[in-house]
């Protein structure tokens, strides 16, 4: 996997070839490029829950109406299909952040050994120690809860009152 030369998952390979079978039934309408916007009609209905009609694609801010694009920071099939009429490779718009190159880099950081426990420092400070009180019983309702929630109320606010009811 690390040396398999592929710039992405197999996770994103799936989406992207996914969405690139769908923008083989796209039409790109109208398109500005110098502004690098679009519009692409859909003609087939790949039942995405997505009404089929023309989605508006601006390549500059990373919109697609589909809202794929925004929300996955994937090219959806409309960016394809956008890219692929000005011969533009739609994978330069997929996140770096999902490049195995990226996801690697995670593991370039330095750790360091951590000695056996023989061979720490003394410890010189306070003691962090449980409250046995608050301990959970084993077996049960909770022992804070055992005399019921108004008992508990009042021990947990620490008052010397009388219960009430
Ligand atoms: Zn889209």
């Amino acid at each position: 996997m690390v040396n398999s030369g592929e710039p992405f998952s197999e996770n994103i390979r799936n989406f992207l070839k996914e969405e690139v079978i769908k923008f083989n039934s796209h039409q790109v309408t109208l398109f500005d490029r110098g502004r690098y916007t679009f519009s692409v009609r859909e003609t087939m209905n790949h039942i995405e829950g997505l009404p089929m009609g023309e989605y508006k694609v601006d390549l500059r801010s990373k919109w697609c109406d589909c809202g794929k694009f925004r929300a996955l920071h994937l090219s959806c099939s409309h960016v394809i299909a956008a890219n692929s009429s000005f011969s533009y490779d739609y994978k330069t718009f997929v996140d770096k952040k999902f490049t195995n190159e990226c996801v690697y880099s995670v593991y370039n950081i330095h750790f360091d050994v951590v000695h056996h426990q023989h061979y720490w420092p003394t410890y010189v400070g306070s003691k962090v120690v449980p409250d046995s009180a608050m301990r959970r019983a084993k077996k049960g309702r909770p022992e804070l809860l055992a005399l019921g929630p108004r008992w508990a109320l009042w021990k947990m606010r620490g008052e010397n009152a009388a219960i009430v009811g």
